[in-house]
């Protein structure tokens, strides 16, 4: 009997070895494959200073936009059909989030579920066991949990075509994702052998700086003030002016868009023609 499991367990190991071995043969190869203009025009029109970025990026971000929107699942709800342009869409914004770092950042990244417009979520309180409903909020994002990520295609749609606002709904979410990915949503994202402490106080004091503005109403505030939510939120809505608007966020707070920088390993104030 013994023989029998220990042949099962071969077996598994066997196959599971098999199937990481083709995962990575045909990422590699989706990572070397041409890409044809329809597709580049698609990415492109999405990712926010695509123009402007040397033509080397340009080439891993597309490469990492497909191979992005071959392995995740996409998955249209309440009607929503996801096209090849709707998915490379997302793909290449989020294939932007990780030009530094790379895809095995996503690796808990499975579904990606698109509705038509802003969704409405039950919010719910549980206690000793019973779950009440507390309230209905519209979301256009959601990080359900980790490795799902909700988006609203209107909000998608919409903030690819205005690249330099500060608002990217699929930046933000999956800005949540690498966050989750060391088990909670905390605003900070797995550092690495990096310095943990320096990042909580460049944050503290971007969170400080912020507050004051909204307190004083200020019409121009750093950031979109939602990330005043907590500190998941201001990681996610940071990253979204990293990403967008990174000359304007290094002039508000340039300790807080070095952190970035060294965090995404990616400078975008070099191409985004000083916005
Ligand atoms: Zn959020």
């Amino acid at each position: 009997m013994e023989w029998l499991i220990g042949l099962a367990l071969a077996v598994a190991v066997a196959i599971g070895a098999y199937v990481r071995w083709y995962a990575h043969k045909r990422r590699a190869a989706l990572l070397d494959a041409p890409i044809d203009a329809a597709a580049l025009e698609t990415i492109a029109r999405s990712v926010p200073h695509f123009s402007q970025m040397p033509a080397d990026r340009q080439e891993r971000l597309s490469h990492l936009a497909v191979a992005i929107a071959h392995e995740k699942h996409f998955v249209g709800c309440a009607g929503f059909t996801i096209t090849d342009a709707a998915r490379l869409t997302i793909a290449a914004q989020a294939a932007l989030v990780v030009l530094g770092l790379g895809l095995e950042a996503y690796e808990s990244v499975d579904r990606i579920l698109v509705y038509p417009e802003p969704f409405l979520v039950d919010l719910e309180h549980e206690e000793g066991g019973i779950h009440t409903l507390e309230e209905s909020a519209v979301l256009s994002g959601e990080a359900s949990d980790l490795g799902t990520v909700v988006l609203a295609w209107s909000d998608v749609a919409f903030g690819a075509k205005r690249e330099s606002d500060g608002l990217n709904v699929v930046i933000h979410e999956f800005a949540h994702q690498l966050d989750w990915s060391t088990g909670e949503i905390s605003g900070t994202p797995d550092l690495g052998s990096g310095d943990y402490d320096r990042w909580g106080e460049v944050m503290r004091r971007a969170w400080h700086r912020l507050t004051q503005e909204a307190k004083h109403h200020d019409h121009h505030p750093g950031l979109d003030l939602y990330a005043l939510t907590d500190a998941g939120e201001f990681f996610a809505v940071a990253s979204e002016a990293f990403f967008e608007r990174p000359v304007h966020l290094r002039t508000w707070d340039s300790a807080l868009y070095d952190q970035l920088k060294s965090y995404y390993r990616l400078d975008p104030a070099d191409w985004s023609g000083g916005v």
